[in-house]
């Protein structure tokens, strides 16, 4: 499946290919999230879509968003302060976290350069954990 969303044409193809209901706040919104490749904690998140969107409801944010998370046209990540991080980039890639100054980098890497990271951290890991984690993609926080 394409996974990249140019205009609302293809989010209407994409909501029609997976059978969602299309509605208009469907459509501005998923347009709205996926015109720009950003990195938004939840309130930032919904500010955007409020200020931009008044008439979207909280449930409808977080329903559309579950949904392009599952058909990876976004991912969401956890970093240290606990706050949950929605990046509408859904194309695979690692991140590095500035603890200073908060800013997120995406981090696309090579795959031979990718696998010496992961060997890397393994090796650094606990026995107990290098054997059972499984690393998915790796945040990288860059220490103040
Ligand atoms: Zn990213």
């Amino acid at each position: 499946m394409e996974k990249t969303i140019k205009n609302k044409d293809d989010l209407r193809v994409f909501f029609e290919k997976n059978g969602v209901s299309l509605t208009r706040q469907r459509l501005d919104l998923g347009y709205l999230l996926l015109k720009e490749k950003r990195h938004l904690n939840t309130s930032e998140l919904i500010e955007m879509v409020n200020s931009s969107l008044p008439y979207v409801s909280r449930a409808t944010i977080f329903n559309t968003i579950n949904l392009f998370l599952r058909y990876g046209l976004m991912q969401k990540f956890d970093i240290q302060s606990g706050a949950t991080i929605y990046d509408t980039n859904g194309t695979p890639h690692h991140h590095l976290y500035e603890e200073s100054t908060g800013e997120i980098h995406d981090v696309f890497l090579e795959k031979e350069m990718e696998e010496k990271i992961r060997a890397q951290v393994k090796k650094a890991l606990p026995l107990h954990l290098s054997s059972k984690t499984d690393m998915g993609r790796v945040l990288i926080t860059l220490p103040v």
